[in-house]
C-alpha cells in the first residue's frame, strides 16, 4: 500500500472508467477534492446545567516560591546577571489568575484519488460487486482526540493493466551507461591506448564495464518494481484531526496572552459529546461568549468537509502572579504564571559583562 504512487495524468484510466464507480465519479488521478460527509448534523444536545463551582481559588504564591522560581529564571539565561534574583528585596505581590477556555473537535475527512502499485497477484475486483460509497467503507479510528491517517484500496475497483513505464517488460535502460553496458574507459577516455601502448585498464579495448547495470544495460523498472504489470485502484485517504483553540480571559496584569501557552491551570470543567452544547451558565460570562462562539464556529466549519465524531471543552484557571520588588532602589516586575511557575520579566541585569 505504502508504494502506491499518484497515477500520471497521461495514462490515466480511460474517462468512462470515473463514471463507471457509483459514488466517485469525482475521483481524479492525482486526488481529488474532499469529499463531504452525507450524514447530515444531528440537532445538538438540550442545555446541560452550568458547572458547580466547587473549589475554584488557588492557593495564593508563596514569597520563597516566587523567589526561587525568578532564581532558576535568571539562572536559565547565560548572560543574566544573577543579583537581581538574588537581591531583589519583593513589596507586592497580586494575584491575576485568569480563566482559560479550551475546544477540541475532532473530524474525519476522506477523500479519494486513482492510484497503483506493482501487480503482486492480488484479485482484480474491479466491478465484480458494487463498490462501497467512500462512507461506507471501513476504517478503523484511532482514539479520540489524537491526528492519525491512513490509506485503504477501496474493495471491487483493482483492476490489472501493463506497466506504462516499461511496457510491460519489467525493465528500463540504466541511465548511467544509456542501455549500452559499457561506458568508455576513463583512463584511456576510450582510445584504448595509454602512453603509446594498449591501455591495462581496458586491455586497450577503449570500453569499461558499467558497474550500476552489471553490463547488462537494463535495470528493474522503478514503476511496476519489475512486476511487468500494475494493480490500479481507487485510493481512499482517510484523516483524522483535532482542532484545538483556546479563549484567555484579559487580566490586565501586563502579562502577555501569548506566554500563557505554554503552562498548564487549574481544571476546574471538561465534559465531552458528539456534539456539544455551549457553558452557558459558567459564572464568567466571558467564557460563557467563548464557549458560544466557538462551538458555533467549530460545528459550522468543520461539518463542510468532514465529520465531527466529538468535542470536548475544558475551563482552567491558570495562576498568575505579579511580583513588585525593588532591586538597587529602583521598582522591577515579574510574573511567576501556571502550574510550573513559568516566570516571565523584563530583566535589569541582562548582560554579566556590564556591572551597574
Ligand atoms: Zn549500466
Ligand atoms: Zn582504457
Ligand atoms: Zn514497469
Amino acid at each position: 500500500m505504502s508504494s502506491a504512487a499518484v497515477y500520471p495524468p497521461p495514462t490515466a484510466p480511460p474517462a468512462n472508467m470515473f463514471n463507471s464507480v457509483p459514488g466517485y465519479e469525482g475521483t481524479v488521478a492525482g486526488g481529488g477534492g474532499y469529499l463531504p460527509p452525507p450524514m447530515p448534523l444531528e440537532p445538538v444536545a438540550p442545555p446541560q446545567p452550568g458547572p458547580v463551582p466547587d473549589n475554584w481559588s488557588i492557593p495564593s504564591l508563596t514569597e520563597d516560591v516566587a523567589r526561587g522560581a525568578f532564581k532558576s529564571f535568571a539562572s536559565s539565561h547565560c548572560c543574566y546577571s544573577s543579583s537581581p534574583a538574588e537581591d531583589g528585596v519583593i513589596t507586592s505581590m497580586e494575584p491575576y489568575n485568569t480563566f482559560r477556555y479550551r475546544l477540541e473537535t475532532f473530524t474525519e475527512s476522506r477523500s479519494t484519488e486513482w492510484a497503483h502499485k506493482p501487480y503482486e497477484g492480488e484479485p482484480a475486483d474491479f466491478y465484480t460487486q458494487t463498490a462501497p460509497r467512500p462512507w461506507e467503507v471501513q476504517a478503523t479510528a484511532p482514539s479520540l482526540f489524537t491526528n492519525h491517517k491512513q490509506e485503504i484500496r477501496v474493495p471491487f475497483t483493482s483492476s490489472i493493466k501493463d506497466c506504462h513505464t516499461c511496457h510491460g517488460t519489467g525493465t528500463m535502460p540504466c541511465d548511467e551507461c544509456h542501455g549500452d553496458g559499457y561506458k568508455s574507459c576513463w583512463v584511456c577516455n576510450g582510445s584504448g591506448t595509454q602512453n603509446s601502448g594498449a591501455c591495462s585498464r581496458c586491455d586497450g579495448t577503449g570500453r569499461d564495464r558499467c558497474t550500476r547495470c552489471d553490463a547488462q544495460g537494463t535495470k528493474k523498472c522503478t514503476t511496476c518494481e519489475g512486476k511487468r504489470q500494475l494493480l490500479t485502484f481507487i485510493q481512499l485517504k482517510v484523516e483524522w484531526t483535532n482542532h484545538v483553540e483556546d479563549h484567555v480571559v484579559e487580566q490586565n496584569s501586563g502579562l502577555k496572552v501569548d506566554e500563557l501557552q505554554s503552562v498548564s491551570g487549574k481544571e476546574l470543567f471538561k465534559n465531552n459529546q458528539y456534539l456539544l452544547y455551549p457553558l452557558l451558565g459558567f459564572p464568567n460570562p466571558a467564557i460563557a461568549e467563548a464557549s458560544d462562539r466557538l462551538i458555533k464556529d467549530h460545528q459550522s466549519r468543520y461539518s463542510q468537509t468532514s465529520r465531527i465524531l466529538q468535542q470536548r471543552q475544558t475551563v482552567e484557571l491558570i495562576p498568575i502572579t505579579k511580583v513588585n520588588y525593588k532591586w538597587k532602589g529602583d521598582p522591577h516586575v515579574y510574573f511567576v504564571y501556571g502550574n510550573e511557575h513559568q516566570v516571565s520579566a523584563d530583566y535589569p541585569a541582562t548582560c554579566c559583562c556590564v556591572i551597574q
